[in-house]
């Protein structure tokens, strides 16, 4: 069998216990489930340029700042970011401090679904906002500059996506989104109908990729592309660019087990089984699973997937980009 190229991107689910109440997400409800030790993230592969560590609530896994140890030391680099709710401002606070110290180029991406109490409502969490936002302070009072919110639109609370955009902006943090999705592998294997207002989901779309246009920073036009190509996602359910689930990316959960993407429900092997990365990707697992991609597989659209379809193709994201930068937006 011929040697898959390394993958890029990854997304990896530290532990499946969480401190929220989602609406649109069920790992809440999960009372235990198997977790890698953290040596075990020794075995990633160093081709990797972007980790998202997310959970579950990261921060519960109290030897986190050793999880980040291992993943910094098998994968030198890459861009590594944390996902929190930022419910534990004062104990998230302990834990950056040490995680800092092994890494102090580390991004944090703390949910904001809302702007006050829309926040509060989405999460089911008494003082929601009032938690994140002093998370995200007292990060700042560390001097860390790699922060972000990150938005998840569902219908609740679609009125306030360029509320939270505008609020990262005037607290000069990223800010990145996604749309949930139903999977069987994540979520708690949520399963849900999450058809926002699309007149009203336009307006928001057209502010924030207005925006981001109007800057003259190649990031920021990235990013107007990804808000541009997600409203298309939503709108259409297709990918405006093609791209390899279990090939440029992968999910890994947190008992090891490794998936094309979060909605790409074909395990492609357990990490604790093989000696290496290398033997678990080129695998027949993986290769099967990848198959099942290939002749099975759903369209799925976040930062993860579309980050390595945005570096795949960029010729047609900078196309795209002038088009809509110099002869006005157009969202189709
Ligand atoms: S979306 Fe995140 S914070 Fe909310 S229940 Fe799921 S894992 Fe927890």
């Amino acid at each position: 069998m011929s040697s898959i190229p390394l993958p890029i991107d990854c997304v990896i689910g530290i532990n499946y216990i969480c401190n929220s109440r989602c609406v649109m997400c069920d790992i809440w409800k999960i009372k235990s489930f198997p977790e890698l030790l953290p040596e075990e993230y020794l075995k990633l592969p160093a081709s990797l340029l972007d980790v998202n560590i997310s959970g579950g609530e990261t921060f519960l896994r109290k030897d986190i700042p050793e999880v980040i140890r291992a993943v910094r030391t098998a994968c030198p680099q890459a861009r590594v970011v944390i996902s929190t709710n930022g419910f534990m401002p004062a104990f998230i606070e302990q834990q950056m401090k040490k995680i800092l110290e092994i890494d102090p180029t580390i991004g944090v991406a703390i949910s904001i679904d809302g702007v006050g109490a829309m926040h509060e409502t989405v999460r089911r969490i008494p003082d929601a906002y009032k938690k994140s936002t002093e998370t995200l302070e007292r990060l700042q009072s560390l001097g860390m500059k790699n922060l972000r919110f990150a938005f998840t639109i569902i219908p609740e609370n679609v009125t306030h996506f360029s509320k939270v955009y505008d609020d990262a902006c005037e607290r000069r943090i990223q800010f990145t989104h996604s749309y949930a999705q139903s999977s069987d592998n994540y979520f708690g294997g949520i399963h849900i109908m999450n058809d926002p207002d699309l007149r009203v989901l336009r307006q928001q779309y057209e502010h924030i990729i207005g925006r981001e246009l109007q800057s003259w920073n190649l990031k920021r036009w990235a990013r107007a592309f990804y808000a541009y190509s997600l409203y298309r996602f939503i709108n259409e359910k297709k990918q405006v660019l093609n791209n390899d689930p279990g090939t440029r990316f992968f999910f890994m959960a947190s008992d090891g087990v490794v998936y094309p993407s979060v909605v790409h429900n074909y395990a492609m092997g357990n990490l604790k089984n093989f000696n290496s990365w290398g033997e678990l990707w080129n695998s027949e697992e993986a290769e099967t699973a990848r198959a099942k991609v290939r002749t099975e597989g759903k369209p799925a659209w976040m930062i993860c997937t579309a980050r390595t379809a945005i570096k795949k193709h960029p010729w047609q994201v900078a196309s795209w980009v002038v088009k809509n930068k110099f002869f006005g937006l157009e969202l189709v």
